[in-house]
């Protein structure tokens, strides 16, 4: 099959459509809606965010969606990022809807006098942000005016940044390898337009090669292609088909504690400046699950599954038995339906195929007779055999996170 029909099987928008997970309207362009199928992946994608943060010693936080004009300029997104932000007004105070989260977490921050002893701190965020696109390069969940960035801001002494470093690129390799993604790896340097000292800019880019080096990394260097206010190393993944993706970003940022004044007591009793560190893993909710729907080409993995159990009685003198079987189900923690309309099994089966449900339990008169079920794996395998056999088969197929 060529690469373009390849892409085309696996076109997220459509599979988005046939497998109900999220929908896009005029009433609301580039601002996708989730439907309860693709909520269940999101949910378990943030579930699994949190609790990989929470081991990795992150703290999570929420902030404002809108925040007053006079922050966005101090933060300069009012002077360099305005055509990208939204704004309303309250009570004729003028407030932007946020383009990105780090203002509220360098708030966050500085609601307390800081000791150095309390570095680093790392703060996590899923936030819901807005960037105006034009409307003609909107697309699914690729490209969207409204997401959730998987954002996290760190705050580290000088001395901490190449550990915390390691720390981050530890934590991307545990996400890209847990979707069975390789990945590729870019250093970019100093643009031609920058903020702070040429020395600051040196050693931070000397901080990121020298990590990059020792963990014997494969990557690229793309001079002048920092952002101005800092190096960055940003992430491209490839999936199934071989095709690239950039999704994570760690950035390195002088700029942005010296515009909010951020602070720290040293160990000397005065006030340091701490280091901020950027990161994103999955880049965004939104275009990370529209990836992951075209490198699994739906058939997501039996964690993530909106569905993953289909019980399908052969005829109504079945139900019954159909319906313990998902209380069963239910009760060890499956997410399960019935499909007990009055049509032919082979219907059935073919709908719950389309719908790309990892396993499907037929019973008829055998099964219910026996108390067994016919366990139907995606490869259209079946096996006749008790429930709770079939429980521990699907609970071994890939680590299903309970
Ligand atoms: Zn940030």
């Amino acid at each position: 099959m060529s690469v373009q029909n390849e892409a085309e099987k696996r076109n997220h928008r459509k599979l988005g459509a046939q497998l109900e997970l999220f929908m896009s309207m005029e009433e609301a362009p580039g601002m996708p809606f989730f439907m309860p199928k693709g909520m269940i992946v999101r949910n378990e994608l943030e579930k699994f965010w949190k609790e990989e943060h929470r081991k990795a010693g992150y703290e999570e936080i929420k902030t404002p969606i809108m925040m007053k004009q006079e922050l966005w300029e101090q933060s300069g997104h009012w002077q360099h990022y305005h055509e990208n932000m939204y704004f309303t007004d309250v009570e004729d105070q003028s407030y932007a809807i946020k383009p990105m989260n780090c203002p509220g977490a360098v708030l966050i921050y500085k609601s307390k006098r800081r000791s150095y002893r309390e570095l680093p701190i790392r703060y996590g965020e899923l936030g819901l942000v807005h960037r105006h696109e034009l409307s003609g390069s909107l697309s699914g969940l690729l490209r969207v005016r409204s997401f959730t960035q998987d954002d996290a801001h760190l705050f580290v002494l000088e001395e901490q940044v190449q550990s915390e470093l390691n720390k981050v690129l530890d934590l991307i390799d545990v996400f890209y390898s847990k979707f069975g993604f390789q990945y590729k790896i870019e250093l970019s340097t100093r643009p031609e337009k920058y903020m702070g000292s040429m020395d600051m800019w040196n050693k931070a880019e000397e901080d990121l090669e020298k990590v990059l080096q020792q963990r014997n990394a494969d990557y690229q260097v793309n001079h002048g292609d920092g952002s101005f206010y800092g190096p960055k190393i940003d992430f491209h993944l490839v999936d199934a088909i071989g095709r690239s993706w950039q999704c994570g970003t760690v950035q390195l940022d002088f700029q942005m504690p010296e515009k909010f004044n951020c602070e720290y007591i040293g160990e000397d009793n005065k006030a340091h400046r701490p280091i901020m560190i950027h990161r994103a893993i999955y880049g965004s909710i939104e275009r990370f699950m529209a990836i992951l729907i075209e490198h699994y080409e739906g058939n997501f993995p039996m964690w993530l599954a909106p569905v993953q159990v289909k019980v399908l009685p052969i005829s109504q003198n079945h139900s019954e038995y159909a319906d313990r079987v998902k209380g069963i189900l239910l009760e060890k923690g499956f997410r399960v339906e019935i499909d007990d309309r009055i049509e032919k099994i082979g219907f059935k089966i073919r709908e719950a195929q389309i719908g790309k449900v990892p396993y499907m339990m037929v019973v008829g008169n055998k099964e219910s007779e026996e108390g067994k079920v016919s366990l139907r794996n995606r490869e259209g395998k079946s096996q006749f055999i008790s429930v709770s056999e079939s429980i521990s088969q699907m609970m071994n197929e890939d680590e299903m996170l309970r």
